[in-house]
């Protein structure tokens, strides 16, 4: 997904109605898990926003929009980011984050997937850059093993994060490209998505083994899959993946559980490098959209719930409006 131009944020100024919306995308079922027998367990609703699991008992999740399988990547942005672009050229941030287990559907969302280039469908992205009074610049890192690689540089150097005033987490010497059309910001985004890690697991095998952070105007993030270290046989290296993985990905989920608990003061953005970058998306400086995406298979129920509520959950998040210098 490429966004229209808009003038980059640096974290200044009082964000006005900042906000969480949380949408669930269920995936096709996939060849392999047809081939082992899978069943669907998932009902969804578009016109009651809901999804209901069906594993014996039927457990029903209300979201602020689901999109069912057969939703296109056009409608899915349409929907989801198109409201936030609009944001974005009031001046105001936007980020916008997928979650769930490996092979959900995550790194399809995000048009972070090294197949990008050939699936696409830029219809919603279509246009020239050059002739608006506004630039656009992107910069691609992932966040692998804790530490920070900038994916446009040509060599692989961990660069350094820096607290700014206001407690926003920037990124010290990260390539900013600047982008003046569609073509020149999806090739970029091929050529960062190729550099990106990726490591074979049981549970997918192009699974991404970092979590991809692209900073157009909006933020995109695509997180890496929560990974059941110790359930599939990994390697020294995958074992270190796994459990830095995880890290972030509990970071989040405490971060998230303090920011929707009004009566929680204290908020553990520091707790991982991920949290740390993802500080001014979530702290309340900006309109995130969380695409939770999840499995159809009944393989994946006990994932799949847990997606599921963790997700609703998140739509209790109140971002508190803050004054950034
Ligand atoms: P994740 O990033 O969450 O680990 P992926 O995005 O790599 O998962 O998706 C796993 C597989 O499912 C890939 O083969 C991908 O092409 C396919 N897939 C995911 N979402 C969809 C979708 N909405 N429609 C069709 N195929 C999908
Ligand atoms: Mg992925």
């Amino acid at each position: 997904m490429l966004v229209t131009p808009g003038t980059p944020q640096v974290c200044t100024g009082l964000a006005r109605n900042a906000s969480v919306k949380v949408y669930v995308r269920t995936r096709p079922m996939l060849g392999g898990e047809e081939h082992q027998g899978a069943t669907n367990i998932l009902a969804v609703s578009s016109q009651y926003k809901k999804v209901v699991v069906e594993d014996g008992t039927e457990k029903k999740f209300t979201f602020d929009d689901v999109f069912e399988e057969h939703c296109s990547q056009d409608e899915v942005y349409m929907r989801a980011v198109e409201p936030l672009v609009t944001k974005v050229e009031e001046n105001e941030n936007a980020t916008v984050f997928a979650y769930g287990q490996t092979g959900s559907g995550k790194t399809f969302t995000m048009g972070t997937s090294p197949c990008f280039a050939q699936d696409k469908n830029p219809s919603a992205t279509q246009g020239d850059l050059t002739n608006t009074a506004r630039s656009l610049t992107i910069s691609i890192m992932e966040v692998y093993n804790e530490t920070v690689y900038d994916l446009l540089a040509p060599s692989r150097i961990p660069l350094k994060t820096k607290a700014g005033p206001g407690g926003a987490v920037s990124v010290v010497g990260v390539q900013e490209e600047i982008v003046n059309s569609v073509e020149e910001g999806l090739l970029l985004l091929k050529k960062g998505s190729h550099l990106r890690s990726v490591g074979a697991t049981a549970g997918n095998q192009h699974s991404s083994r970092s979590h991809a952070i692209i900073y157009l105007i909006l933020k995109l993030v695509d997180l890496a899959g929560a990974e059941g270290v110790g359930r599939t046989q990994m390697s020294g290296r995958q074992f270190t993946e796994g459990v830095n993985i995880n890290k972030g990905l509990l970071a989040l989920s405490k971060v998230l559980a303090a920011l929707s608990n009004p009566t929680a003061g204290y908020v553990p953005y520091r707790e991982s490098v991920l949290t740390r970058l993802l500080k001014d998306s979530l702290g309340g400086n900006s309109h995130t959209a969380m695409i939770a995406c999840v499995s159809p298979a009944n393989f994946n129920v006990h994932e799949t719930i847990k997606t599921l509520h963790y997700a609703e959950q998140a739509r209790n998040i109140r971002t508190k409006p803050q004054i950034l210098s």
